[in-house]
C-alpha cells in the first residue's frame, strides 16, 4: 500500500510535471472509484487552468489550480505513470491527464481504493476536513499530542495510525517509529509523557524522512521521470522481521495482531 514517504516522493516527481503547467485534456475510463468522480466539475474547473502547486495532505495529494484542487489518493494499490500519450497502456488505467507541453499522467489502479476528487478552495472537501495534522506540519508537536491523547485508552500504535489525530502514518512507519523511540505499541496513548511524545514524533519524522530519500519502500514500479534504475527499501528495523534477531539487542523480533494488523516489536528495546 502507498504509504506517506511513497505519496510525498510522487509528489516531488510531479513538481516538474504539472506546476505552472496548463492541464489540457483529461479522459475518464469510469465513473467511479472509491467515490464517484466529480468528472464534469474537474473537466469545468481545471481545462485550460494552469496548476500552481502540488502540494500533499497526509497521503493526499493536491493538484491546485484558480478554484479550488484536484484530490488524488492511491488507496490501496494506486500508481501515477507517465505515458507519452492519453491512449491507456495498462489494465486498470481509470484516468489520463494531459499537462503542457505533452505530458500525460495515467491514473491506475486495480483494487480501486484511491480517489479523484475536486475540493472548491473555499469549502475544501468533505475527506480533508476531518484529516489530523501532517507529521511534518508545525502543529504536530509533542505537547499537541500529549493533550490530545489525555485520557485517551487506545493503544499509542492505534492512535498514531488514526488519521483524524495524525494524517498519512500507516503500520509500516507507526511500527518503526515506535521501536526507534523504544515505546511499547499496546502503551495507552494517555499515558506518554511529553518527553515520550518528544521522542516519538522525532522518531516518526526521522524514519519517514529515510523512506522518502531513499524513494519510497513499496512503490517499486513507481514512474521516475529521471530514467533511474528505481528505488531501493530502506533498512526496516522491525517491520517485516517476525522471528529475525533485533538490530540492536539481538533478541527475536516479535509479532502480535491488532485490530487485523501486524504489529512488529522488539520485547527488550521497547520497554517505555
Ligand atoms: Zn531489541
Amino acid at each position: 500500500m502507498p504509504e506517506l514517504p511513497e505519496v510525498e516522493t510522487l509528489r516531488r516527481a510531479l513538481v516538474p510535471l504539472v506546476e505552472n503547467r496548463t492541464c489540457l485534456e483529461m479522459r475518464f475510463f469510469r465513473s467511479d472509484l472509491r467515490f464517484p468522480i466529480p468528472t464534469g466539475e474537474l473537466k469545468k474547473e481545471l481545462l485550460g487552468r494552469k496548476v500552481s502547486s502540488i502540494t500533499r495532505a497526509g497521503k493526499y495529494l493536491l493538484l491546485n489550480a484558480p478554484g479550488g484542487a484536484m484530490l488524488w489518493h492511491l488507496g490501496m494499490s494506486g500508481r501515477v505513470t507517465q505515458r507519452p500519450s492519453m491512449e491507456p497502456v495498462e489494465k486498470h488505467t481509470h484516468a489520463v491527464f494531459r499537462f503542457s507541453p505533452g505530458t500525460c499522467l495515467h491514473f491506475v489502479d486495480p483494487r480501486r481504493f484511491g480517489a479523484i476528487a475536486w475540493a472548491p478552495s473555499a469549502v475544501g472537501h468533505r475527506l480533508l476536513r476531518h484529516l489530523g495534522p501532517d507529521p511534518f506540519s508545525a502543529e504536530t508537536t509533542a505537547a499537541h499530542f500529549k493533550t490530545k491523547a489525555k485520557n485517551c485508552r487506545a493503544p499509542v500504535k492505534a492512535f498514531l495510525m488514526d488519521s483524524k489525530r495524525l494524517s498519512g502514518v500507516g503500520n509500516i512507519y507507526a511500527c518503526e517509529a515506535l521501536f526507534t523511540a523504544g515505546i511499547r505499541p499496546a502503551r495507552r496513548a494517555g499515558k506518554l509523557s511529553l518527553a515520550d511524545w518528544d521522542r516519538l514524533l522525532e522518531a516518526l519524522r526521522d524514519t519517514l524522512n529515510k523512506s522518502i530519500d531513499a524513494g519510497g519502500t513499496t512503490l517499486r514500479d513507481f514512474f521516475n521521470p529521471a530514467g533511474d534504475a528505481g528505488y531501493y527499501a530502506v533498512d526496516l528495523a522491525v517491520y517485516g522481521r517476525e522471528g529475525e534477531p533485533c538490530r540492536r539487542c539481538r533478541s527475536p523480533i516479535r509479532r502480535r495482531i491488532d485490530s487485523g494488523r501486524s504489529t512488529f516489536y522488539c520485547r527488550q528495546c521497547q520497554k517505555r
